[in-house]
């Protein structure tokens, strides 16, 4: 299966993703993983990518289009990926559309994870993000490690993203108002939406993602 998972800042992204990866057997691409994963190995799109982070604002498209390409083409994205926070914007839509058209493949579906924003914002605040970078999501209040600062599935260290700032979320807030809703509309054209209710336990929400899943298949 080759799935978009859209929603804004908060909804629970990664956190679905990281699950609903897992149940399907596909890989969990994360474009924000990639961008976290080069700025801890201090490489030249790393070091671009954190000043556009930090801000809550958009890496520009020529960086960000050609690092989820090279990720999708890798071997074990050929048989389906869940892309998780890209696309981004239309155009980075676009291209998707090309390289996919390109490939020989299609999208399955596009998951779109609502959410109140007042309830993004306690969400973020709360965050805290596993170092070993395995896509594993806590939450202080909802969703607490046993052991606080220490990741339960791998012992690794917690840590708040530095983008997670106030400032830095009502930024990204507007930012996915502007830039990332019209990806909506775009792909509902395409007949590839399924809107889901992302309030709940974090396995309801799965559950009704992989019920969404189903119908469109
Ligand atoms: P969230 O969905 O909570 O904002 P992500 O980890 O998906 O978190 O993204 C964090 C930041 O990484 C974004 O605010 C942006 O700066 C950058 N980023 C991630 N994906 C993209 C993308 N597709 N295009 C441009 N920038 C991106």
């Amino acid at each position: 299966m080759r799935i978009v998972l859209v929603g804004p800042p908060g909804a629970g992204k990664g956190t679905q993703a990281h699950l609903l990866a897992k149940t399907l057997s596909i890989p969990h691409i994360s474009t924000g993983d990639l961008f976290r994963a080069n700025i801890g190995q201090g490489t030249p799109l790393g070091v671009e990518a954190k000043s556009y982070m930090d801000a809550g604002r958009l890496v520009p498209d020529e960086v960000t289009i050609g690092m989820a390409k090279d990720r999708m083409l890798q071997e074990d994205a050929a048989g389906g990926f869940l892309l998780d926070g890209f696309p981004r914007n239309l155009g980075q839509a676009k291209a998707l559309d090309e390289f996919l058209a390109e490939q020989g493949i299609e999208l399955d579906g596009v998951l779109d994870l609502e959410v109140p924003e007042d309830e993004v914002v306690r969400r973020i605040a709360g965050r805290r993000l596993c170092r070993n970078d395995g896509g594993h999501v806590f939450h202080v209040d909802y969703n607490a490690p046993k052991t606080e600062g220490v990741c339960d599935e791998c012992g690794g260290e917690l840590y708040q993203r530095s983008d997670d700032t106030e400032e830095a979320v009502r930024t990204r807030l507007e930012v996915y108002h502007t830039e990332t809703e019209p990806i909506i509309d775009y792909y509902r054209q395409q007949g590839l939406i399924a809107t889901i209710p992302a309030l709940g336990k974090v396995d309801e929400v799965t559950q009704r993602a992989i019920e969404a899943l189903k119908q469109d298949s």
